[in-house]
C-alpha cells in the first residue's frame, strides 16, 4: 500500500480547500505546533509539520518553550492560543516535559484539537455518533490508517482485526475506529498469550508495537492485510516485510507506508477545524 501516494492526494485536495476558505473568506486556516524543550525527535517533527503547512498555503506558528517550563505555564500558552481566532489547530508534541501533560492536553479546546489527544477527542473516536455533536477529531495516525485502509477499499464491516499495541496515540484509538467501521477487533498487548495464534485469525492486522521486525509472515492468516505503524531505528518497521509480503494480500511498507499518512490526517483535520470555525 503506498501511503505516500495517498497522502499527497490527501494534501492535494486540502490545497484545494485552503483556497477555497481564502477565496470565500480572505482567512488562512492556521496550525500551532508547542513544543517544550529541545528533544531533538520532537524539534525534527514540529518542523516537518509546520513545513508541510506551509507548502500547501497554510500558516503555521511556532511556540518553543524552555524545558523549565511547568504544567500550569504551558496550560497558560495553550490556553492563549485555545482563545485567539487566528489560530484553528493546536498541536502539542509529545512527550512534553511537564508533571501533568494531561491537563496540558486537556487545556486544549476540543475544537481546535486537530491531533486527537482529549477526552473529548477520544470519546469522538469510540462514540462517533453520540460525540460528533461535540467535536473532536480522530488521533493522526489511526486516522492515517483508516484513510489507508479505505483508499485500497478493505471491507471492515465483519472483519477480524487485530491491533498489536494498546497505547493512547495509536491501538487503542484505531481499536475504536476499527469497530465503529464494525469490524470484530481484538485487541493485543504484551500481557497478550499466544500472540501469533491470535493473529493467526486476522483480516486486518495493525502492529503499533514498537519493536523491529516483530510480526512474522508465518504468524499470518494468507491474504491478510497488514498495517504495519511501527517505526524503529534505521527504518523499520514492526512487521518483517521479506515474511509478511509474500503471505499477505495487501501490506504498508516502512518507510512510505502509514507515516505520510499521519502528517496529511493532521493537515486535513486542521483545515476542517477552520471550516468548522469558520462555519462554511
Ligand atoms: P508504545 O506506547 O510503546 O506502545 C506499545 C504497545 O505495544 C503497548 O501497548 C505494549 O503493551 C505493546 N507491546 C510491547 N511489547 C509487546 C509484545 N511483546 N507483545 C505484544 N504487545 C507488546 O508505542 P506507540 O507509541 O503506540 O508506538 C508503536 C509504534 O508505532 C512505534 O514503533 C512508534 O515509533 C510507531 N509510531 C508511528 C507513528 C507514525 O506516524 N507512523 C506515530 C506514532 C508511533 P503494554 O501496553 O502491555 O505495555
Amino acid at each position: 500500500m503506498d501511503g505516500s501516494r495517498v497522502a499527497k492526494e490527501l494534501l492535494a485536495a486540502c490545497q484545494g480547500r485552503v483556497k477555497r476558505i481564502q477565496d470565500q473568506t480572505g482567512v488562512t486556516p492556521c496550525l500551532a505546533t508547542v513544543l517544550v524543550g529541545e528533544d531533538p525527535a520532537s524539534v525534527v517533527y514540529t518542523r516537518m509539520k509546520r513545513r508541510r503547512c506551509e507548502k500547501i498555503g497554510m500558516k503555521s506558528l511556532k511556540v518553543e518553550l524552555p524545558e523549565s517550563t511547568d504544567t500550569a505555564g504551558l496550560v497558560a500558552e495553550i490556553e492563549k492560543l485555545g482563545a485567539d481566532p487566528d489560530v484553528h489547530g493546536i498541536l502539542l508534541q509529545h512527550p512534553a516535559p511537564v508533571d501533568d501533560e494531561r491537563a496540558a492536553f486537556e487545556a486544549i479546546p476540543v475544537e481546535k484539537d486537530v491531533d486527537g489527544v482529549t477526552w473529548g477527542s477520544f470519546a469522538r473516536m469510540y462514540f462517533p455518533e453520540e460525540a460528533a455533536a461535540r467535536g473532536g477529531f480522530g488521533s493522526c495516525t489511526p486516522a492515517g490508517i483508516m484513510r489507508l485502509l479505505d483508499a485500497y477499499d478493505v471491507p471492515l464491516e465483519g472483519a477480524e482485526a487485530v491491533v498489536i499495541g494498546r497505547s493512547a496515540i495509536l491501538g487503542r484509538p484505531l481499536a475504536g475506529m476499527l469497530l465503529a467501521r464494525n469490524a470484530t477487533v481484538t485487541i493485543c498487548h504484551s500481557r497478550t498469550r499466544d500472540l501469533p495464534e491470535v493473529v493467526r485469525r486476522a483480516d486486518v492486522v495493525v502492529a503499533a508495537v514498537g519493536r523491529p521486525n516483530f510480526v512474522r509472515g508465518d504468524w499470518l492468516k494468507p491474504g491478510a492485510v497488514v498495517m504495519d505503524a511501527g517505526y524503529n531505528e534505521g527504518n523499520i518497521g514492526d512487521c518483517e516485510f521479506e515474511s509478511c509480503e509474500p503471505v499477505a494480500r495487501l501490506i504498508t511498507p516502512v518507510p512510505g507506508g502509514v507515516g505520510p499518512m499521519t502528517i496529511a490526517v493532521l493537515i486535513e483535520q486542521t483545515v476542517e477545524a477552520c471550516e468548522l470555525q469558520l462555519g462554511i
